[in-house]
């Protein structure tokens, strides 16, 4: 991975560059962080949890600055931008209410995603509405996306190059919805959003960031993990309030 399109993925989604400290001259007296190139001041910035560990392998493909809702639909539904288009019964392009102050962001499409075109309709989408509904959020008033828009075959794990493909749509998408607070589910969806290979364990528990909008990005199990360990559901549930927490010290309110 050259530095460069690592730099420019970086930055893409905001995320802090660290430097080692002795690339920095000689007698410098600089922090070895070397700071995305953002657009929004860093106010109300969680500690960083972790320097980004890892790249994808082919740069993010760029989309006309400020896309509408519409034509980002429409490049989602032709998208040919990685093999999975072949394998695909349709894009699935995230569901909600597109002026929601909370953005839920799964990994990828399952087999009934793929064949209704919608996110987590599933078994693991009725816990997620739970999951939601117990923090006070009817799945309508927020809006569901994932890293990926199509189904990767049998469900395998998104490889490097679909999720460097497919970020930029997420990306507008979050540029568009401007959500008060993110809440990423599952190890893919928290690695690929902080850039990082640090295990689940590790990222839940705290605030992060995502983006030049520094949007407040809350972790929590994936709920397909959570059907198959229900003894963890414990722990989503301490997530979740940490979430609602977060969002009620952003509204000054309640959620
Ligand atoms: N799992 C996900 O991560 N996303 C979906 O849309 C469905 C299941």
């Amino acid at each position: 991975m050259q530095a460069t399109l690592r730099n420019a993925y970086l930055d893409v989604l905001g995320i802090d560059r660290w430097v080692p400290r002795d690339a920095l001259e000689p007698g410098a007296d600089t922090p070895a962080i070397e700071p995305a190139r953002r657009t929004a001041p860093a106010t109300a910035r969680a500690p960083a949890v972790e320097p980004a560990a890892r790249a994808p392998l082919i740069a993010p493909t760029p989309l006309p600055p400020g896309i509408d809702w519409d034509p980002l639909r429409e490049r989602v539904a032709g998208c040919t931008l990685c093999e999975l288009c072949k394998t695909r019964t349709q894009t699935v392009f995230g569901v909600g209410n597109t002026q929601a102050e909370w953005l839920v962001i799964g990994e990828a499409p399952g087999a009934e995603e793929d064949r209704q075109g919608e996110p987590f309709v599933g078994r693991a989408g009725q816990l997620l509405n739970a999951m939601l509904l117990a923090i006070g959020l009817p799945r309508e008033t927020v809006f569901i996306a994932n890293i990926l828009k199509c189904r990767p075959p049998g469900n395998r794990d998104p490889k490097p190059e679909e999720v460097s493909r497919c970020l930029p749509y997420l990306s507008a998408q979050i540029a568009l919805l401007k959500p008060k607070v993110i809440l990423a589910v599952g190890r893919i969806a928290a690695q690929n959003l902080l850039a990082t290979d640090a295990p689940l364990a590790r990222l839940r528990g705290k605030l992060h960031t995502f983006g030049v909008a520094n949007t407040p990005l809350v972790i929590t199990y994936h709920p397909a993990y959570l059907l198959r360990t229900p003894g963890d559901k414990r722990k989503a549930w301490e997530d979740l309030k940490f979430a609602r927490a977060t969002y009620r010290r952003i509204v000054g309110g309640g959620a």
